[in-house]
């Protein structure tokens, strides 16, 4: 029998692994280890700085960086704000215009108006109806006084990746930042900053099964050292660019979250594209349902559906025991149609019959076969209450046109 609730979504937070959440629980006590990192002379600041340390090699192993190019932070939220609101001022000699998609998570886009009330001006780019933003319409947008773009890894409502490494290779050749809220994606895919040509990445502990409160920004060293203004002053920890005093035991946990995400990562992926297209089949049958965003290139963590004729609000309060999100968890409190779909193209029907089913590390098969039953007679059900279904199924004069963008 299924435990109820059921928990599919993941992309909003994911619980704490057990084996993260018994080593945080080893950094908070007298009997553990509660030093002030910053406390070298003695020996409890000397054992917990060697445990911020063995962390930060960890989450640099995660994306082939160096320990010495991860900063940390609250979250991918405040990386976001640091990357960004960092590299203008610290750069506002070059010139104070900047460059993000129009599908980026909250997190960026409203840094970037911030900084637009400011004086900065930021160009919008707009995705294709799957959701990938053509590196042409990037380069188009490139202006000789650009300090940075901002490009989201995986987006959080659709789970659409966005390619990265064809951004990168433009900005690198025209000296422009490279930002990536890697949020969704690290962890899940493999990140190479060997190669891949990123100047500043945030991360996010709660999206890889450690603690919330936590996150980095990978900030490159080499070949130059991309200078950023800090935004907190304090205590001078973390090379000057994030004062405050380090919170070991939420360091050392997000530390030991990305080393067991790397290293199981293809087996988790693996499982986890199974279980998504058995959900998606599943769902397909039920007819007239839209997949949004682009069929291959998503992490399949996520699924973005629309459902013919019925709003997702319904949807949900049809299916109480099983936790999925309508949009993304941050716009589906203000009851707006989502910015990503919107973005997209969608027309506003479609995106307010969005649902989004995230999986992830403790989701089964049971799990998705309860889903398709529990979602299969909702649908059916609504649809068959819906006036404006009945009218417009089978007929010719659909208003809206269901097939995959
Ligand atoms: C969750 C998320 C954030 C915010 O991360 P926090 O650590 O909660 O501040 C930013 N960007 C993306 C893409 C996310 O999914």
């Amino acid at each position: 029998m299924t435990r109820l609730p059921i928990y599919l979504d993941y992309a909003a937070t994911t619980p704490v692994d057990p084996r993260v959440a018994d080593l945080l629980g080893r950094y908070l006590t007298r009997e553990g280890v509660f030093g002030n990192p910053s406390s070298s002379t003695h020996a409890f600041g000397r054992t917990a700085a060697q445990a911020v340390e063995a962390a930060r090699e960890h989450v640099a192993a995660l994306l082939k960086a160096d320990p010495r190019e991860i900063v940390w932070t609250s979250g991918a939220t405040e990386a976001n704000n640091l990357a960004l609101r960092g590299a203008m001022r610290a750069h506002a000699r070059k010139g104070r215009h900047l460059i993000a998609g129009k599908t980026e998570h909250k997190a960026v886009l409203d840094v970037c108006r911030s900084l637009e009330r400011e004086g900065c001006a930021v160009t919008w780019l707009d995705p294709e109806p799957d959701g990938l933003i053509q590196p042409e319409r990037l380069a188009a947008a490139l202006r000789p006084d650009t300090v940075l773009v901002s490009l989201m890894h995986v987006n959080n409502e659709t789970g659409v990746v966005q390619d990265v490494a064809a951004v990168g290779a433009l900005t690198r050749a025209r000296g422009v930042l490279l930002h990536v809220d890697a949020a969704q994606g690290a962890g899940k895919l493999p990140i190479d900053l060997r190669t891949l040509p990123v100047d500043l990445l945030s991360l996010s502990a709660h999206k890889l099964y450690g603690p919330k409160g936590v996150g980095a920004l990978y900030v490159r060293q080499r070949p130059n050292r991309v200078r950023l203004e800090p935004l907190l002053y304090g205590g001078g920890q973390e090379w000057g660019l994030r004062a405050g005093t380090l919170p070991t035991h939420q360091i050392v946990a997000m530390g030991e979250a990305c080393r067991i995400a790397g290293a199981e990562m293809a087996d988790a992926h693996d499982r986890i594209r199974r279980l998504r297209d058995r959900l998606w089949r599943g769902l397909a049958e039920l007819g007239e349902v839209a997949l949004n965003g682009h069929p291959e290139r998503h992490w399949p963590g996520i699924l973005n559906v629309s459902f013919a004729g019925i709003a997702a609000e319904a949807l949900l309060a049809a299916i109480p025991e099983i936790a999925v999100a309508t949009g993304s968890a941050c716009a589906s409190a203000s009851n707006e149609p989502s910015h990503v779909l919107r973005a997209m193209g969608c027309d506003a029907r479609r995106a307010r019959g969005a649902v989004r089913f995230s999986l992830g590390r403790f989701t089964t098969t049971a799990e998705i076969d309860y889903t398709l039953e529990a979602v299969g007679t909702a649908v059916r059900r609504l649809r068959d209450l819906s006036p404006l279904w009945g009218e417009s199924s089978g007929g010719a004069s659909r208003a809206v046109d269901w097939a995959a963008p």
